[in-house]
């Protein structure tokens, strides 16, 4: 399997996919913007796009579905609660499903939170596995809320769903908003290393050349994984906003970061 990474460059920062299985050159599109950069991609790999899969429905993960359609043929997959939100879904994932292509095989997670539907992919079948995380997950943070989501199930979702992943395993987030988030992040735990090296590290990098980060990395600076660290614990009680569970200490941080 290879992944091919590309950067939109507009205001929202997403990152496109293009997963590829390089025995049979057939290929996954996730979640689409650009129609023609992604097919541009695939040609230039020498891969046939065999399937569109969505992590959700906002308008920037769906828009090069037509595009990439109209060109391949491939049929569009999504969440089984996606069906009549994203137009023409062909098959509606079911939680924990096994999509096989090539030789790729990816577990779907269903991860809702940033919107009802969400779902993540993960790799079963790599040495090392890789997290589609979508909005879910980000780099040193965790999706938004406020356009059709709810924290409480985002919070439910990263318990059951992200918690028990491996240390091992690599992020591919659905934006580039990595320097932003540290930033966020320093803002909660200032003596944070791993944060303050991270940043230094990523400062000067265009969004290209931004580092696939591991769980357990982002289990060392990301806030809404350090739920129970005592400097965060600490400033949210000072805050009085309820450090007295990993659940109100995770909603304190969504609502700071969305008015940060
Ligand atoms: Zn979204």
């Amino acid at each position: 399997m290879k992944v091919v990474r590309l950067y939109m460059n507009n205001r929202l920062r997403n990152f496109n996919y293009i997963i590829g299985c390089e025995q049979t050159r057939q290929a996954i599109a996730l979640d689409p913007l650009d129609g023609d950069a992604v097919l541009n991609a695939a040609a230039q790999e020498g891969w046939q796009i065999k399937l569109i899969i969505n992590t959700h429905e906002h308008h920037d993960h769906i828009e090069g579905n037509p595009a990439v359609q109209a060109a391949t043929g491939a049929p569009i997959w999504a969440s089984e609660y996606a069906k009549g939100k994203i137009p023409n879904v062909a098959r509606g994932l079911i939680a924990n499903e096994v999509i096989e292509l090539g030789s790729m095989k990816f577990k779907v997670l269903p991860t809702p939170g940033h919107t009802p539907v969400h779902v993540c992919l993960l790799t079963l079948n790599e040495e090392v596995p890789i997290l589609f995380s979508g909005d879910t997950l980000f780099n040193a943070c965790a999706g938004n809320c406020f356009n059709g989501g709810d924290v409480d199930e985002m919070f439910d979702s990263f318990e059951r769903e992200l918690a028990p992943l491996p240390d091992n395993t690599i992020l591919y987030p659905g934006h580039d908003y990595m320097k932003t988030n540290l930033a966020f992040a320093l803002t909660w735990e200032p003596n944070n290393s791993e944060a303050l090296f991270w940043q230094g590290e990523v400062g000067g990098f265009q969004p290209d050349e931004m580092p696939y980060m591991t769980l357990g990395q982002e289990r060392s600076y990301n806030p809404f994984l350090r739920l129970q660290s005592p400097e965060l614990v600490e400033q949210i009680t000072q805050k009085g906003e309820g450090g007295d569970s990993k659940r109100s200490v995770f909603k304190t941080l969504r609502k700071f970061r969305d008015q940060w």
